[in-house]
C-alpha cells in the first residue's frame, strides 16, 4: 500500500492536527456531519489514500474499511478499470453543458437493470433526486401532501427531514431549523413498517397525497428490511388513491443486487431515485420512473428541474465503469461478505455477553444493541446505542473502520479478502468486550 504519510508533531496525530485546522474554516470541520464522529467522540481520521478495501489516513494507519464512502464503493476503492475510466474521460474534457453519449449509456444501464423505469434523469446527488422526485409527484398528480417514514432518510431536502436517520438521527435532531412550518406541514411522517398507520392516513386525506417515499428497504437507521408485504401493501394503497410511490434507491440501487432492491423484491414503483453506486464515488445520482410521469418535466413537460453539471462526463464514465464491472461474482461476493461478516459480528458479541441483533437487509448489515428485532425508527432508538462508541474505537484501533454511528449500516465491498476478514476477526473479540463493559454514563461526549 503506498502512501506517504506527513510527520506528526510531537504527539499530535497529523488527523487531530488537521481537524483543528479544519475546524476553523469548515463547520465541524468536516463537509457532512457524520463525519465528525461526534456520537461515538474522538478524532476523525482525515483519509490520505484508498485502495482495494483499505482506507489509509494522513498518520499512514491503514483501516479495513466497512463503510464504502456510506455505499457506494461495491468494488472497493481506486479500482483500475474505474480509474482508467475517470482518466480517459477527464482527458476529453471536463465538463460541457451539453448532451453526450456517454449519458444515454448510463440512463439506458440504469433503466436495462430496474425494469420500472421507462425514462432516467441524471442529477448530481441523491439529494436533488428525491427532491426531483418529490416536485414531479406533486406536479404530475396536482397533490401537495407526500408521506415518508420515521427513521427513512431521503437527503438534506427540506419536506424531507422531519424525523429523518442517518446524520439527523445521529445528532438526536427531530428535523431542522431553517425548514417552515409550510415546507414540513405536507409532510405526514408514519412508522416505517406499520401498513395500518399508511391506510389511515389515505382515510384521513383522500385524493391528497401526492406520494409516498419510502427507502425500498430501510439502512439509515440501521439496517432495517421492510416487513414481508410491506412495499406491495404500498403500492397498493397508492395505486387505489392515485398517490405515485417512489422507491428511493439510492443506497440499495446495484448495491443489494444488479438490480438494485427492487431485483430482491420485485414490486415496481411510480418513480425510483438512485445515486453511490451508480456514480462509482463520484457525484452523479438519477431520478427515473414511468414515462408518462417522468414526461412531465422540463423541457417536454412543466416541471422544472436542471443542473450545470448533471450527466457530468467523468462522473458518468465512473458510474457506467462500475456498472459494468459489477458482474455476478461481484455481487455474490458481497452477499457473502456481508454473511460473513455478520457471522463474526454474532459470534463476538455472543461469546462477550453483549445483547445484540445483527440485522440484515439485503447485503447491508447492522449491529444493534438490542433484545429484540429493529423493524422501525422507536425501536432503533430504544437499543443500547451507548455501547457503540466504546465498540466502534475498539474497532477502529485495531484497524478497522466501522460506521462512525450507531444507526448506519456497515458496507462491505466484493474486495474484501482472507486477509481483510482475518483482521476483523483480530479486532472484534476486544471490541465485543468493551461494548460488554460499556455503561450508559460512558458514553463519549
Ligand atoms: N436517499 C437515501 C436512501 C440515502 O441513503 C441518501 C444518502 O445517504 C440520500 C438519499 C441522499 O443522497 P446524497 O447524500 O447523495 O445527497
Amino acid at each position: 500500500m503506498s502512501s506517504s504519510p506527513r510527520a506528526a508533531e510531537g504527539s499530535v496525530p497529523v488527523s487531530a492536527q488537521l481537524f483543528d485546522r479544519a475546524a476553523g474554516i469548515i463547520p465541524g470541520g468536516v463537509n457532512s456531519p457524520v463525519r465528525a464522529f461526534h456520537s461515538v467522540g474522538g478524532t476523525p481520521r482525515f483519509i490520505a489514500s484508498a485502495h482495494g478495501y483499505t482506507l489509509t489516513d494522513a498518520d499512514g494507519n491503514d483501516y479495513v474499511d466497512l463503510v464504502c464512502s456510506w455505499g457506494p464503493m461495491i468494488l472497493g476503492h481506486a479500482h483500475p478499470a474505474v480509474v482508467e475510466a475517470v482518466r480517459a474521460a477527464a482527458g476529453g474534457g471536463l465538463s460541457f453543458g451539453a448532451p453526450t453519449e456517454a449519458e444515454i449509456e448510463l440512463a439506458e444501464a440504469i433503466a436495462e437493470r430496474v425494469e420500472p423505469v421507462r425514462r432516467v434523469r441524471l442529477v448530481n446527488s441523491g439529494t436533488e433526486a428525491t427532491m426531483s422526485a418529490v416536485r414531479l409527484a406533486r406536479g404530475f398528480t396536482g397533490r401537495t401532501k407526500i408521506i415518508k417514514f420515521a427513521g427513512c432518510y431521503h437527503g438534506h431536502v427540506d419536506a424531507l427531514l422531519a424525523e429523518a436517520g442517518s446524520g439527523v438521527a445521529t445528532l438526536g435532531l427531530p428535523t431542522s431549523p431553517g425548514v417552515t412550518g409550510a415546507q414540513a406541514s405536507d409532510t405526514i411522517v408514519l412508522p416505517y413498517n406499520d401498513l395500518d398507520a399508511v391506510a389511515a392516513a389515505f382515510a384521513a386525506n383522500p385524493g391528497e397525497i401526492a406520494c409516498v417515499i419510502t427507502e425500498a428497504a430501510a439502512g439509515n437507521m440501521g439496517a432495517v428490511a421492510p416487513a414481508e408485504g410491506f412495499n406491495a401493501g404500498l403500492k397498493k394503497l397508492t395505486e387505489a388513491d392515485g398517490a405515485l410511490l417512489i422507491m428511493d434507491e439510492v443506497m440499495t440501487g446495484f448495491r443489494v443486487s444488479r438490480s438494485g432492491w427492487y431485483g430482491r423484491e420485485g414490486v415496481a414503483g411510480d418513480l425510483y431515485t438512485f445515486g453511490k453506486v451508480m456514480s462509482g464515488g463520484l457525484p452523479a445520482a438519477a431520478f427515473g420512473g414511468r414515462a408518462d410521469v417522468m414526461e412531465r418535466l422540463a423541457p417536454l413537460g412543466p416541471v422544472y428541474q436542471a443542473g450545470t453539471l448533471s450527466g457530468n462526463p467523468v462522473a458518468v464514465a465512473a458510474g457506467l465503469a462500475t456498472l459494468r464491472a459489477a458482474d455476478d461474482a461481484v455481487y455474490a461476493a458481497l452477499d457473502r461478505n456481508a454473511e460473513r461478516l455478520g457471522g463474526l459480528l454474532t459470534d463476538a458479541l455472543s461469546a462477550a455477553g453483549v445483547e445484540h441483533r445483527v440485522q440484515f437487509a439485503g447485503n447491508m448489515v447492522s449491529v444493534f444493541f438490542a433484545d429484540r428485532p429493529v423493524t422501525d425508527y422507536t425501536s432503533a432508538k430504544a437499543a443500547a446505542t451507548w455501547r457503540y462508541p466504546a465498540f466502534f474505537h475498539a474497532m477502529l484501533s485495531a484497524g478497522v473502520y466501522p460506521p462512525p454511528s450507531a444507526f448506519e449500516a456497515w458496507f462491505v465491498s466484493a474486495a474484501l479478502d482472507e486477509d481483510a476478514f482475518a483482521r476483523i476477526a483480530a479486532a472484534l473479540p476486544a471490541a465485543a468486550r468493551a461494548a460488554a463493559a460499556a455503561t450508559p454514563e460512558g458514553t463519549r461526549a
